[in-house]
């Protein structure tokens, strides 16, 4: 008992010192984060540009340009990517300076809009879409995956990473157009398993959403009668 008392304070001094040598600042303004804060300040999370696709889950720019070859139940995105911005800004710390709690920070910022509408409604898992093992070991964790752990804290759904597999190393889309990029992903992905009742696949930022389709194709083909898709931004 009296131990406790003891090294208590002691704890409480040594956090203090130690954020004193590594003020925990914000990605977004570099301003000192305060205790609540996770790596974006509040004044920064509400300077991005969001969009309220989530009340509109079948009638909305991300939901028209994946629609089609899948039985999409719903699609939303959280942010509007635009070029210098400073959302890019923010994804390029998370990439580049390997910070993967942003994305989390930023799927739970997703999840609380998410939860404000019925988006989420009969979801039974979150499927992150997966990277190729070599990428993985190459940039050391998965944007994907840490949005669906921010969103997972939020909202209790369980994230399933054992039923969509990336099995094809993709070269990267840009510079081509909608037939070939639809060629170079639609091999990508295979399926192991059991499918989820209604999977929320999740992706960070989504371009021409061919990568997306093809998972969602993929998950489809083996058995997902419905799917959800949820990215955190897209670029419009
Ligand atoms: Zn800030």
């Amino acid at each position: 008992m009296h131990l406790i008392h003891f090294f208590k304070p002691l704890c409480r001094l040594g956090l203090d010192f130690i954020e004193l040598l590594y003020p925990r600042l914000c990605v977004g303004c570099n301003h000192l984060l305060s205790p609540t804060e996770k790596e974006i300040c509040l004044v920064c999370l509400s300077h991005l540009e969001t969009c309220d696709f989530e009340k509109f889950p079948q009638n909305n720019p991300l939901y028209y340009r994946l629609a089609g070859k899948i039985p999409l139940l719903g699609a939303c995105s959280c942010f509007v990517f635009t070029k210098k911005s400073l959302l890019q800004r923010i994804i390029h710390q998370a990439k580049y300076h390997n910070n993967p709690y942003i994305m989390q920070t930023l799927g739970m910022f997703f999840a609380q809009r998410l939860l404000q509408s019925n988006f989420l409604a009969n979801v039974s898992e979150i499927v992150p879409i997966p990277l190729h093992p070599k990428k993985l070991k190459k940039r050391g964790y998965n944007q994907a995956e840490y949005i669906a752990k921010g969103i997972a804290q939020v909202t209790h759904l369980p994230i399933n990473t054992y039923f969509l597999y990336r099995t094809k190393n993709t070269e990267t889309q840009t510079r081509k157009n909608k037939i070939e990029r639809w060629n170079n992903v639609k091999d990508a992905f295979e399926c192991k398993g059991t499918p989820p009742n209604l999977p929320l696949l999740i992706d960070d930022v989504i371009t021409s959403g061919a990568t997306t389709q093809a998972a969602a194709f993929e998950m489809y083909k083996h058995g997902c009668k419905q799917i959800k898709i949820a990215s955190l931004a897209f670029v419009s």
